[in-house]
Protein backbone atom coordinates (compact mmCIF):
# COMPACT_ATOMS: atom_id res chain seq x y z
CA UNK A 1 0.00 0.00 0.00
CA UNK A 2 1.61 3.31 -0.52
CA UNK A 3 1.73 6.13 1.73
CA UNK A 4 -1.61 7.19 3.13
CA UNK A 5 -2.13 11.21 2.83
CA UNK A 6 -4.03 12.20 6.76
CA UNK A 7 -6.52 14.96 7.44
CA UNK A 8 -4.82 17.99 9.59
CA UNK A 9 -7.36 18.28 12.83
CA UNK A 10 -6.23 20.57 15.16
CA UNK A 11 -2.59 20.64 15.12
CA UNK A 12 -2.34 16.72 14.10
CA UNK A 13 -2.42 14.07 11.56
CA UNK A 14 -5.59 12.37 11.65
CA UNK A 15 -4.53 8.74 12.54
CA UNK A 16 -7.75 6.88 12.06
CA UNK A 17 -8.17 4.13 9.26
CA UNK A 18 -10.08 5.95 6.24
CA UNK A 19 -13.34 4.23 5.36
CA UNK A 20 -12.64 5.92 1.52
CA UNK A 21 -9.51 6.58 0.24
CA UNK A 22 -8.49 7.83 -3.58
CA UNK A 23 -5.19 6.87 -5.44
CA UNK A 24 -2.78 9.75 -6.14
CA UNK A 25 -0.69 10.14 -9.15
CA UNK A 26 2.56 11.29 -10.32
CA UNK A 27 1.23 12.48 -14.04
CA UNK A 28 4.91 12.44 -15.43
CA UNK A 29 5.05 8.58 -14.71
CA UNK A 30 1.56 7.27 -14.85
CA UNK A 31 2.31 5.70 -11.48
CA UNK A 32 -0.06 5.60 -8.38
CA UNK A 33 2.19 6.47 -5.89
CA UNK A 34 0.28 7.32 -2.51
CA UNK A 35 -3.59 7.74 -1.61
CA UNK A 36 -5.65 10.06 -0.04
CA UNK A 37 -7.98 9.69 2.87
CA UNK A 38 -11.80 11.01 2.03
CA UNK A 39 -13.70 12.51 4.41
CA UNK A 40 -17.28 10.87 5.30
CA UNK A 41 -19.87 13.63 6.88
CA UNK A 42 -18.60 12.74 10.45
CA UNK A 43 -15.41 13.72 9.90
CA UNK A 44 -16.43 16.76 8.55
CA UNK A 45 -18.29 17.26 11.29
CA UNK A 46 -15.35 16.52 13.60
CA UNK A 47 -13.25 18.57 11.87
CA UNK A 48 -15.75 21.80 12.14
CA UNK A 49 -16.19 21.51 15.70
CA UNK A 50 -12.86 21.37 16.40
CA UNK A 51 -12.61 24.72 14.17
CA UNK A 52 -15.17 25.87 16.05
CA UNK A 53 -13.40 25.59 19.59
CA UNK A 54 -10.36 27.36 18.41
CA UNK A 55 -12.69 30.23 17.22
CA UNK A 56 -13.94 30.92 20.62
CA UNK A 57 -9.61 32.25 21.86
CA UNK A 58 -8.53 33.55 18.43
CA UNK A 59 -11.52 35.75 17.15
CA UNK A 60 -10.84 37.61 19.96
CA UNK A 61 -6.49 37.33 19.64
CA UNK A 62 -5.13 40.67 19.19
CA UNK A 63 -4.26 41.77 16.14
CA UNK A 64 -0.59 42.45 16.81
CA UNK A 65 -0.42 38.59 17.43
CA UNK A 66 -2.36 37.86 14.72
CA UNK A 67 0.33 39.94 12.46
CA UNK A 68 2.96 38.09 14.19
CA UNK A 69 1.77 34.79 13.13
CA UNK A 70 1.13 36.05 9.56
CA UNK A 71 4.66 37.12 9.13
CA UNK A 72 6.47 34.33 10.25
CA UNK A 73 4.03 32.24 8.06
CA UNK A 74 5.65 34.83 5.22
CA UNK A 75 9.10 33.90 6.53
CA UNK A 76 8.59 30.20 6.85
CA UNK A 77 6.92 30.05 3.32
CA UNK A 78 9.18 32.03 1.45
CA UNK A 79 12.42 29.63 3.49
CA UNK A 80 10.89 26.48 1.77
CA UNK A 81 8.99 27.64 -1.16
CA UNK A 82 11.40 25.24 -3.59
CA UNK A 83 10.06 22.02 -1.16
CA UNK A 84 6.64 23.27 -1.82
CA UNK A 85 7.60 23.69 -5.95
CA UNK A 86 8.36 19.89 -5.80
CA UNK A 87 5.51 18.25 -4.00
CA UNK A 88 3.33 20.07 -6.31
CA UNK A 89 4.94 19.21 -9.58
CA UNK A 90 4.61 15.32 -8.17
CA UNK A 91 1.50 15.46 -7.98
CA UNK A 92 -0.07 18.24 -10.57
CA UNK A 93 2.78 17.92 -12.99
CA UNK A 94 3.49 21.27 -13.78
CA UNK A 95 7.08 22.18 -14.16
CA UNK A 96 8.83 23.17 -11.22
CA UNK A 97 9.75 26.46 -12.21
CA UNK A 98 5.73 27.17 -13.15
CA UNK A 99 4.79 25.41 -9.54
CA UNK A 100 7.32 28.04 -7.93
CA UNK A 101 5.51 30.79 -9.58
CA UNK A 102 2.11 30.02 -8.50
CA UNK A 103 3.80 29.44 -4.56
CA UNK A 104 5.65 33.21 -5.12
CA UNK A 105 1.66 34.60 -6.15
CA UNK A 106 0.30 32.61 -3.44
CA UNK A 107 2.83 34.61 -1.19
CA UNK A 108 1.87 38.07 -2.36
CA UNK A 109 -1.70 37.50 -0.61
CA UNK A 110 0.22 36.39 3.11
CA UNK A 111 1.71 39.49 2.71
CA UNK A 112 -1.53 41.35 1.94
CA UNK A 113 -3.04 39.75 5.10
CA UNK A 114 0.18 40.65 7.24
CA UNK A 115 -1.03 44.06 7.51
CA UNK A 116 -4.81 42.86 8.74
CA UNK A 117 -4.71 45.71 11.58
CA UNK A 118 -4.56 48.27 9.07
CA UNK A 119 -7.33 46.72 6.79
CA UNK A 120 -9.32 46.02 9.77
CA UNK A 121 -9.28 49.81 10.67
CA UNK A 122 -12.89 51.18 11.16
CA UNK A 123 -14.42 54.70 10.68
CA UNK A 124 -15.08 56.64 13.52
CA UNK A 125 -17.36 60.13 14.01
CA UNK A 126 -17.20 61.94 16.74
CA UNK A 127 -20.44 64.11 17.82
CA UNK A 128 -22.37 62.32 15.32
CA UNK A 129 -25.43 64.17 17.15
CA UNK A 130 -24.46 66.58 20.66
CA UNK A 131 -22.38 63.77 22.91
CA UNK A 132 -23.47 60.62 21.02
CA UNK A 133 -20.20 59.02 18.71
CA UNK A 134 -20.51 55.98 16.38
CA UNK A 135 -17.86 53.95 14.82
CA UNK A 136 -17.96 50.56 12.77
CA UNK A 137 -15.62 47.35 13.21
CA UNK A 138 -15.34 44.22 11.26
CA UNK A 139 -15.64 41.37 13.14
CA UNK A 140 -14.92 37.61 12.00
CA UNK A 141 -17.72 35.54 10.64
CA UNK A 142 -16.89 32.34 12.28
CA UNK A 143 -15.88 28.98 10.74
CA UNK A 144 -15.05 29.06 7.21
CA UNK A 145 -14.59 26.26 4.64
CA UNK A 146 -12.25 26.28 1.61
CA UNK A 147 -12.59 24.14 -1.21
CA UNK A 148 -10.06 24.07 -3.78
CA UNK A 149 -9.47 22.56 -7.77
CA UNK A 150 -6.66 20.55 -8.70
CA UNK A 151 -4.80 23.43 -10.86
CA UNK A 152 -3.52 25.41 -8.42
CA UNK A 153 -2.85 23.32 -5.13
CA UNK A 154 -0.98 25.69 -3.26
CA UNK A 155 -1.83 29.72 -4.70
CA UNK A 156 -5.78 29.06 -4.54
CA UNK A 157 -5.79 28.05 -0.77
CA UNK A 158 -3.78 30.75 -0.37
CA UNK A 159 -5.57 33.11 -1.73
CA UNK A 160 -8.12 32.72 0.75
CA UNK A 161 -6.47 31.11 3.87
CA UNK A 162 -4.58 34.40 4.97
CA UNK A 163 -7.10 36.56 4.85
CA UNK A 164 -9.38 34.10 6.44
CA UNK A 165 -7.30 33.86 9.64
CA UNK A 166 -5.82 37.50 9.60
CA UNK A 167 -9.57 38.24 9.66
CA UNK A 168 -10.17 36.47 13.06
CA UNK A 169 -11.89 33.58 11.37
CA UNK A 170 -10.82 29.77 11.97
CA UNK A 171 -10.72 27.34 8.81
CA UNK A 172 -11.07 23.77 7.20
CA UNK A 173 -9.48 23.60 3.71
CA UNK A 174 -11.15 20.79 1.81
CA UNK A 175 -8.46 20.89 -1.18
CA UNK A 176 -8.68 18.71 -4.95
CA UNK A 177 -8.25 15.08 -3.73
CA UNK A 178 -5.86 15.09 -7.46
CA UNK A 179 -2.98 16.90 -5.80
CA UNK A 180 -3.74 17.11 -2.00
CA UNK A 181 -0.33 16.93 -0.38
CA UNK A 182 0.49 20.81 -0.84
CA UNK A 183 -2.10 21.40 1.56
CA UNK A 184 -0.57 19.57 4.36
CA UNK A 185 2.79 20.98 3.70
CA UNK A 186 1.35 24.45 4.33
CA UNK A 187 -0.53 23.44 7.36
CA UNK A 188 2.72 22.68 9.26
CA UNK A 189 4.10 25.49 8.28
CA UNK A 190 1.04 27.34 9.93
CA UNK A 191 1.66 24.89 12.73
CA UNK A 192 5.69 26.27 13.23
CA UNK A 193 4.65 30.03 12.69
CA UNK A 194 2.77 29.64 15.89
CA UNK A 195 -0.62 29.35 14.87
CA UNK A 196 -2.98 27.95 17.22
CA UNK A 197 -4.12 24.20 16.40
CA UNK A 198 -7.41 24.08 15.09
CA UNK A 199 -7.49 28.03 13.30
CA UNK A 200 -6.05 25.64 10.32
CA UNK A 201 -7.62 22.89 9.32
CA UNK A 202 -7.16 20.27 6.24
CA UNK A 203 -9.88 17.89 5.34
CA UNK A 204 -9.56 15.51 1.90
CA UNK A 205 -12.12 14.15 0.08
CA UNK A 206 -14.73 14.35 -2.49
CA UNK A 207 -17.96 15.48 -3.11
CA UNK A 208 -18.90 13.86 0.48
CA UNK A 209 -17.10 16.24 1.93
CA UNK A 210 -17.79 19.06 0.03
CA UNK A 211 -21.40 18.70 0.82
CA UNK A 212 -20.56 17.97 4.81
CA UNK A 213 -19.15 21.59 4.70
CA UNK A 214 -22.11 22.89 2.73
CA UNK A 215 -24.18 21.51 4.89
CA UNK A 216 -23.18 22.17 8.30
CA UNK A 217 -24.25 24.57 10.35
CA UNK A 218 -21.35 25.91 12.31
CA UNK A 219 -19.96 26.70 8.96
CA UNK A 220 -20.76 30.24 8.10
CA UNK A 221 -19.09 31.24 5.15
CA UNK A 222 -17.25 28.97 1.80
CA UNK A 223 -14.89 29.72 -0.78
CA UNK A 224 -15.09 27.55 -3.65
CA UNK A 225 -12.83 27.43 -6.77
CA UNK A 226 -13.43 25.06 -9.47
CA UNK A 227 -15.57 24.37 -12.81
CA UNK A 228 -18.58 26.15 -13.33
CA UNK A 229 -21.03 23.14 -12.95
CA UNK A 230 -19.64 22.54 -9.64
CA UNK A 231 -19.50 26.21 -8.72
CA UNK A 232 -22.87 26.70 -9.50
CA UNK A 233 -23.82 24.07 -7.15
CA UNK A 234 -21.71 25.12 -4.33
CA UNK A 235 -23.43 28.83 -3.99
CA UNK A 236 -26.73 27.70 -4.48
CA UNK A 237 -26.82 25.43 -2.04
CA UNK A 238 -24.53 27.04 0.33
CA UNK A 239 -26.39 30.53 0.55
CA UNK A 240 -29.92 27.82 0.12
CA UNK A 241 -28.15 26.82 3.83
CA UNK A 242 -27.43 30.80 4.74
CA UNK A 243 -24.17 30.82 4.22
CA UNK A 244 -21.91 33.90 2.64
CA UNK A 245 -20.78 31.90 -0.69
CA UNK A 246 -18.00 33.53 -3.53
CA UNK A 247 -17.63 30.53 -6.11
CA UNK A 248 -15.24 30.95 -8.54
CA UNK A 249 -16.02 29.07 -12.03
CA UNK A 250 -14.91 28.08 -15.28
CA UNK A 251 -13.29 30.23 -18.01
CA UNK A 252 -12.88 30.75 -21.50
CA UNK A 253 -10.23 33.36 -22.02
CA UNK A 254 -9.98 35.07 -25.36
CA UNK A 255 -6.82 37.30 -26.50
CA UNK A 256 -7.89 39.89 -29.02
CA UNK A 257 -5.28 40.60 -31.98
CA UNK A 258 -5.61 43.78 -33.56
CA UNK A 259 -4.03 44.49 -37.36
CA UNK A 260 -1.91 47.32 -35.73
CA UNK A 261 -0.61 44.83 -32.51
CA UNK A 262 3.44 43.94 -32.61
CA UNK A 263 2.36 40.36 -33.96
CA UNK A 264 5.82 38.86 -32.51
CA UNK A 265 4.92 39.90 -28.84
CA UNK A 266 1.03 38.51 -29.35
CA UNK A 267 2.18 35.09 -30.77
CA UNK A 268 4.81 35.06 -27.64
CA UNK A 269 2.15 35.97 -25.50
CA UNK A 270 -0.30 33.60 -27.21
CA UNK A 271 2.21 30.42 -26.92
CA UNK A 272 3.04 31.40 -23.17
CA UNK A 273 -0.97 31.86 -21.82
CA UNK A 274 -2.19 29.15 -23.93
CA UNK A 275 0.44 26.72 -23.39
CA UNK A 276 2.10 27.55 -19.52
CA UNK A 277 0.90 24.59 -17.16
CA UNK A 278 -0.21 22.18 -20.23
CA UNK A 279 -3.52 25.03 -20.15
CA UNK A 280 -4.38 23.95 -16.82
CA UNK A 281 -5.07 27.43 -15.48
CA UNK A 282 -8.09 29.56 -15.33
CA UNK A 283 -6.40 32.38 -16.59
CA UNK A 284 -5.02 30.20 -19.83
CA UNK A 285 -5.50 31.98 -22.91
CA UNK A 286 -7.82 29.25 -24.98
CA UNK A 287 -9.50 31.18 -27.96
CA UNK A 288 -7.16 33.72 -30.36
CA UNK A 289 -9.54 36.47 -31.90
CA UNK A 290 -7.75 37.61 -34.97
CA UNK A 291 -9.17 40.62 -36.36
CA UNK A 292 -8.37 40.30 -40.31
CA UNK A 293 -5.75 40.78 -41.95
CA UNK A 294 -3.66 39.32 -39.40
CA UNK A 295 -4.61 35.64 -38.82
CA UNK A 296 -1.87 34.36 -41.41
CA UNK A 297 0.93 35.49 -40.29
CA UNK A 298 0.02 35.36 -37.06
CA UNK A 299 -1.59 32.15 -36.97
CA UNK A 300 2.52 31.00 -38.92
CA UNK A 301 4.40 32.92 -36.02
CA UNK A 302 2.24 30.77 -33.21
CA UNK A 303 2.87 27.40 -35.21
CA UNK A 304 7.30 28.37 -35.48
CA UNK A 305 7.10 28.87 -31.64
CA UNK A 306 5.18 25.99 -30.90
CA UNK A 307 7.62 23.70 -32.68
CA UNK A 308 10.50 24.88 -30.47
CA UNK A 309 8.28 23.89 -27.00
CA UNK A 310 9.55 20.67 -25.55
CA UNK A 311 7.24 18.21 -23.28
CA UNK A 312 8.17 16.24 -20.58
CA UNK A 313 8.51 15.28 -16.99
CA UNK A 314 8.49 19.01 -15.15
CA UNK A 315 11.39 17.73 -13.15
CA UNK A 316 13.49 18.33 -15.91
CA UNK A 317 14.29 21.16 -17.58
CA UNK A 318 10.88 21.18 -20.23
CA UNK A 319 8.80 23.85 -21.34
CA UNK A 320 4.98 21.73 -20.71
CA UNK A 321 4.89 19.16 -18.06
CA UNK A 322 2.25 16.43 -18.02
CA UNK A 323 -1.95 16.51 -17.73
CA UNK A 324 -3.03 15.95 -14.07
CA UNK A 325 -4.81 12.41 -14.86
CA UNK A 326 -5.14 10.18 -17.98
CA UNK A 327 -9.43 10.74 -17.62
CA UNK A 328 -8.25 14.43 -17.92
CA UNK A 329 -5.86 13.67 -20.82
CA UNK A 330 -8.15 11.35 -22.56
CA UNK A 331 -11.11 14.24 -22.08
CA UNK A 332 -8.55 16.89 -23.43
CA UNK A 333 -8.07 14.56 -26.42
CA UNK A 334 -11.07 13.44 -27.26
CA UNK A 335 -11.83 17.52 -28.34
CA UNK A 336 -9.06 17.31 -30.75
CA UNK A 337 -10.72 14.84 -32.40
CA UNK A 338 -14.08 16.80 -32.01
CA UNK A 339 -12.44 19.88 -33.30
CA UNK A 340 -11.11 18.00 -36.64
CA UNK A 341 -14.78 16.53 -37.63
CA UNK A 342 -16.48 19.77 -36.55
CA UNK A 343 -14.14 21.47 -39.86
CA UNK A 344 -11.53 22.75 -38.02
CA UNK A 345 -8.31 23.34 -39.04
CA UNK A 346 -5.83 21.56 -37.50
CA UNK A 347 -2.18 23.37 -37.49
CA UNK A 348 -0.24 21.56 -34.80
CA UNK A 349 -1.43 18.27 -33.52
CA UNK A 350 0.02 17.83 -29.94
CA UNK A 351 -1.20 13.87 -30.04
CA UNK A 352 1.62 11.35 -30.30
CA UNK A 353 3.82 14.09 -29.02
CA UNK A 354 7.32 13.39 -28.20
CA UNK A 355 8.29 13.39 -24.79
CA UNK A 356 11.16 14.02 -22.33
CA UNK A 357 9.84 11.59 -19.37
CA UNK A 358 8.44 7.84 -18.97
CA UNK A 359 5.62 6.60 -21.42
CA UNK A 360 2.92 5.99 -19.20
CA UNK A 361 2.81 9.73 -18.22
CA UNK A 362 -0.22 12.02 -19.44
CA UNK A 363 0.83 13.30 -22.13
CA UNK A 364 -0.88 15.46 -24.36
CA UNK A 365 1.58 17.95 -26.39
CA UNK A 366 0.50 21.62 -27.58
CA UNK A 367 -2.07 21.38 -30.12
CA UNK A 368 -3.40 24.71 -32.75
CA UNK A 369 -6.21 25.03 -34.25
CA UNK A 370 -7.31 27.46 -36.57
CA UNK A 371 -10.42 28.47 -38.42
CA UNK A 372 -12.64 28.02 -35.49
CA UNK A 373 -16.28 28.61 -35.25
CA UNK A 374 -18.06 29.79 -32.78
CA UNK A 375 -20.78 26.86 -32.70
CA UNK A 376 -18.07 24.20 -32.71
CA UNK A 377 -17.42 22.67 -29.05
CA UNK A 378 -13.56 23.08 -28.85
CA UNK A 379 -14.66 27.13 -28.83
CA UNK A 380 -18.19 26.39 -26.62
CA UNK A 381 -16.49 24.60 -23.91
CA UNK A 382 -14.01 25.18 -21.67
CA UNK A 383 -11.48 22.63 -22.60
CA UNK A 384 -8.50 23.11 -19.83
CA UNK A 385 -5.29 21.62 -21.76
CA UNK A 386 -3.32 22.49 -23.90
CA UNK A 387 -5.38 23.28 -27.08
CA UNK A 388 -5.64 26.68 -28.65
CA UNK A 389 -7.91 27.81 -30.99
CA UNK A 390 -7.78 30.62 -33.48
CA UNK A 391 -10.94 32.44 -34.81
CA UNK A 392 -11.02 35.19 -37.37
CA UNK A 393 -13.32 38.02 -37.52
CA UNK A 394 -13.22 40.95 -39.75
CA UNK A 395 -13.46 43.91 -37.31
CA UNK A 396 -13.31 45.22 -33.96
CA UNK A 397 -17.06 44.98 -33.54
CA UNK A 398 -17.25 41.10 -34.82
CA UNK A 399 -14.75 40.67 -31.78
CA UNK A 400 -16.01 42.17 -29.10
CA UNK A 401 -19.17 40.28 -30.59
CA UNK A 402 -17.59 36.91 -29.42
CA UNK A 403 -16.27 37.79 -26.45
CA UNK A 404 -19.44 39.30 -24.98
CA UNK A 405 -21.87 36.46 -26.21
CA UNK A 406 -19.52 33.44 -24.39
CA UNK A 407 -20.80 32.69 -21.06
CA UNK A 408 -17.87 32.98 -19.35
CA UNK A 409 -16.14 36.07 -18.39
CA UNK A 410 -12.70 35.28 -16.69
CA UNK A 411 -9.89 37.27 -17.97
CA UNK A 412 -9.36 38.62 -21.78
CA UNK A 413 -6.35 40.25 -22.93
CA UNK A 414 -6.11 42.74 -26.19
CA UNK A 415 -2.96 43.24 -28.19
CA UNK A 416 -2.54 46.85 -29.96
CA UNK A 417 -0.54 49.81 -30.33
CA UNK A 418 -3.77 52.07 -30.49
CA UNK A 419 -4.71 53.29 -26.73
CA UNK A 420 -7.94 54.95 -27.66
CA UNK A 421 -8.89 50.95 -29.03
CA UNK A 422 -7.55 49.71 -26.05
CA UNK A 423 -9.75 51.98 -23.52
CA UNK A 424 -12.59 51.17 -25.49
CA UNK A 425 -12.21 47.39 -24.95
CA UNK A 426 -11.71 47.97 -21.50
CA UNK A 427 -14.93 49.73 -21.03
CA UNK A 428 -17.36 47.42 -23.45
CA UNK A 429 -15.99 43.78 -22.71
CA UNK A 430 -17.65 41.89 -20.04
CA UNK A 431 -15.10 39.80 -18.25
CA UNK A 432 -13.81 40.84 -14.75
CA UNK A 433 -9.99 41.09 -15.34
CA UNK A 434 -8.37 42.76 -18.50
CA UNK A 435 -4.83 42.68 -19.93
CA UNK A 436 -3.55 45.26 -22.19
CA UNK A 437 -0.81 43.75 -23.82
CA UNK A 438 -0.39 41.49 -20.71
CA UNK A 439 -1.72 37.80 -21.27
CA UNK A 440 -2.56 36.78 -17.79
CA UNK A 441 -4.00 39.86 -15.91
CA UNK A 442 -3.97 38.28 -12.57
CA UNK A 443 -5.01 41.28 -10.32
CA UNK A 444 -2.04 41.73 -8.04
CA UNK A 445 -2.49 41.36 -4.32
CA UNK A 446 -4.19 44.75 -3.15
CA UNK A 447 -7.00 44.33 -5.88
CA UNK A 448 -9.19 40.85 -6.28
CA UNK A 449 -9.84 38.63 -8.40
CA UNK A 450 -12.65 37.26 -10.13
CA UNK A 451 -14.74 36.94 -13.24
CA UNK A 452 -18.11 38.49 -14.56
CA UNK A 453 -20.93 36.00 -15.35
CA UNK A 454 -20.93 32.20 -15.40
CA UNK A 455 -16.84 32.42 -14.16
CA UNK A 456 -17.89 33.67 -10.67
CA UNK A 457 -21.32 33.20 -8.80
CA UNK A 458 -21.50 35.63 -5.46
CA UNK A 459 -20.70 39.05 -4.92
CA UNK A 460 -17.24 38.87 -3.66
CA UNK A 461 -14.15 38.62 -5.40
CA UNK A 462 -10.80 36.60 -3.99
CA UNK A 463 -8.29 37.56 -2.20
CA UNK A 464 -7.40 41.70 -1.21
CA UNK A 465 -10.16 44.03 -0.31
CA UNK A 466 -13.09 41.74 -1.02
CA UNK A 467 -11.67 39.21 0.61
CA UNK A 468 -11.48 41.19 3.62
CA UNK A 469 -14.94 42.24 3.32
CA UNK A 470 -16.16 38.45 2.67
CA UNK A 471 -14.65 37.60 5.72
CA UNK A 472 -15.82 39.64 8.26
CA UNK A 473 -19.24 41.17 9.56
CA UNK A 474 -20.05 44.89 9.83
CA UNK A 475 -20.98 46.53 13.43
CA UNK A 476 -21.70 50.07 13.93
CA UNK A 477 -21.94 51.24 17.01
CA UNK A 478 -23.28 54.45 18.33
CA UNK A 479 -22.17 55.30 21.71
CA UNK A 480 -23.46 57.70 24.82
CA UNK A 481 -21.93 57.87 27.77
CA UNK A 482 -24.10 59.55 31.00
CA UNK A 483 -23.65 63.29 30.97
CA UNK A 484 -25.56 65.70 33.18
CA UNK A 485 -27.49 66.95 29.70
CA UNK A 486 -29.59 63.60 28.99
CA UNK A 487 -33.50 64.01 28.57
CA UNK A 488 -35.40 61.61 30.05
CA UNK A 489 -38.00 59.23 28.13
CA UNK A 490 -38.35 60.04 24.70
CA UNK A 491 -40.58 57.61 22.21
CA UNK A 492 -39.73 59.00 19.14
CA UNK A 493 -37.48 57.84 16.39
CA UNK A 494 -34.26 58.74 17.28
CA UNK A 495 -32.74 61.82 14.97
CA UNK A 496 -29.55 63.41 15.13
CA UNK A 497 -29.55 66.60 16.66
P1 LIG B 1 -13.67 20.67 -10.01
O1 LIG B 1 -14.90 21.53 -10.12
O2 LIG B 1 -13.73 19.30 -10.57
O3 LIG B 1 -13.25 20.50 -8.46
C1 LIG B 1 -13.08 21.60 -7.61
C2 LIG B 1 -13.34 21.16 -6.18
O4 LIG B 1 -14.69 20.73 -6.05
C3 LIG B 1 -12.46 19.98 -5.75
O5 LIG B 1 -12.06 20.18 -4.41
C4 LIG B 1 -13.39 18.79 -5.89
O6 LIG B 1 -13.10 17.76 -4.96
C5 LIG B 1 -14.75 19.37 -5.63
N1 LIG B 1 -15.83 18.74 -6.42
C6 LIG B 1 -15.72 18.17 -7.64
N2 LIG B 1 -16.91 17.73 -8.07
C7 LIG B 1 -17.81 18.03 -7.10
C8 LIG B 1 -19.21 17.83 -6.97
N3 LIG B 1 -19.93 17.26 -7.91
N4 LIG B 1 -19.80 18.29 -5.84
C9 LIG B 1 -19.10 18.90 -4.88
N5 LIG B 1 -17.76 19.11 -4.96
C10 LIG B 1 -17.12 18.68 -6.05
O7 LIG B 1 -12.49 21.51 -10.65
P2 LIG B 1 -10.99 21.03 -10.94
O8 LIG B 1 -11.02 20.11 -12.11
O9 LIG B 1 -10.33 20.60 -9.70
O10 LIG B 1 -10.31 22.42 -11.36
C11 LIG B 1 -10.37 22.94 -12.65
C12 LIG B 1 -11.51 23.92 -12.81
O11 LIG B 1 -11.36 24.99 -11.87
C13 LIG B 1 -11.53 24.59 -14.17
O12 LIG B 1 -12.86 24.70 -14.59
C14 LIG B 1 -10.93 25.96 -13.91
O13 LIG B 1 -11.31 26.97 -14.81
C15 LIG B 1 -11.46 26.24 -12.54
N6 LIG B 1 -10.66 27.24 -11.87
C16 LIG B 1 -11.18 28.49 -11.75
C17 LIG B 1 -10.44 29.47 -11.14
C18 LIG B 1 -11.00 30.85 -11.02
O14 LIG B 1 -10.37 31.65 -10.32
N7 LIG B 1 -12.13 31.19 -11.61
C19 LIG B 1 -9.16 29.20 -10.63
C20 LIG B 1 -8.66 27.90 -10.76
C21 LIG B 1 -9.43 26.93 -11.38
Amino acid sequence: MTELIRHWIAGKFDDATPQRTGEVFDPATGKATKHVAFASESDVDAVVVRAAEALKTWRHTSLARRSNVLFAFRELLNQRKSELAEIITAEHGKVVSDAAGEVQRGLENVEYACGIPNLLKGGFSQNASTSVDVHSVRQPVGVVGVISPFNFPAMVPLWFVPGAIACGNTVVLKPSEKDPSAANFIAQLWQEAGLPDGVFNVVHGDKVAVDALLAHPTVKAVSFVGSTPVARYVYETGTSNGKRVQALGGAKNHMVVLPDADLDLAADAAVSAGFGSAGERCMAISAVVAVDPVGDELVAKIADRMAKLSVGDGRRNCDMGPLVTAAHRDRVTSYVAAGVSAGAELVVDGRGVRVDGASDGFWLGPTLFDRVRTDMSIYTDEIFGPVLSVLRVPDYEAAIGVLNNNPYGNGTAIFTENGGAARQYCEEVEVGMVGVNVPIPVPVSYYSFGGWKDSLFGDAHAYGPDGIQFYTRTKVVTTRWPDPSHGGVNLGFPQNR
